[in-house]
């Protein structure tokens, strides 16, 4: 393996896109879902609309089985991609942005918990699409902070993911993901 900050072990190859997470041919696509997981605007919206009604129903067998009260934030579950160009679709609940009280814990475990998540699923490309930052409110730059110190975080703990690619909307989050890519070099 490779070695990163005196830690052998392999390395996660972070690539940027600039685009919509619905199109991405990855082992895993990333939802910026809500606690109910029964859908919302954003990208879970989009998610929902691309792959169709199949993930809403492996979402509404979830809520049923496992998660009466909802997923609560922080915490990431899998589903079928329905109809996209991917295997799972990990759903995970980013907090929302709060100027009163860090909330930056949990925006990381969104991050742990879905590479996690798609380590037991054998996934080993993730796109993550910039958790928290769009109805949730959170500033992108921290965001994007937080997400690239969590990807070496499970990297550094061994995670068997090999590619996690983040994908951004627009140019704003582009750069804001650029800039803290460039910070961890
Ligand atoms: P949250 O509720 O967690 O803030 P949103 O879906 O509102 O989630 O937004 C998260 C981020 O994803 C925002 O930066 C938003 O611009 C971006 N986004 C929205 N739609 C898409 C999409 N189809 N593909 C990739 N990113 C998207």
């Amino acid at each position: 393996g490779a070695v990163r900050d005196g830690v052998e072990g392999f390395v996660v190859r972070i690539v940027l896109v600039r685009g919509d997470i619905t199109a991405q041919a990855a082992d895993a696509v990333v939802n910026a879902a809500n606690s109910s997981l029964l859908g919302g605007g954003g990208v879970d919206g989009a998610i929902h609309r691309k792959g169709g009604p199949e993930i809403l129903a492996a979402c509404r067998e979830l809520r049923r089985s496992h998660y009466g009260k909802g997923l609560a934030t922080g915490r990431a579950v899998a589903t079928t991609a329905g109809r996209l160009p991917a295997r799972h679709v990990i759903h995970t609940v980013g907090p929302v942005w709060s100027a009163d009280e860090d909330r930056s814990g949990l925006l990381a475990s969104c991050y742990r918990e879905s590479l996690r998540v798609a380590d037991e699923l054998g996934d080993r490309t993730v796109a993550f699409p910039a958790v928290s930052t769009g109805v949730y409110g959170w500033p992108l730059d921290d965001g994007a902070r937080i997400a690239v110190r969590a990807v070496r975080e499970a990297e550094a703990a061994g995670t068997a993911v090999e590619e996690v690619r983040f994908v951004l909307f627009d140019t704003t989050a582009y750069a804001s993901f650029a800039a803290a890519v460039a910070e961890d070099a």
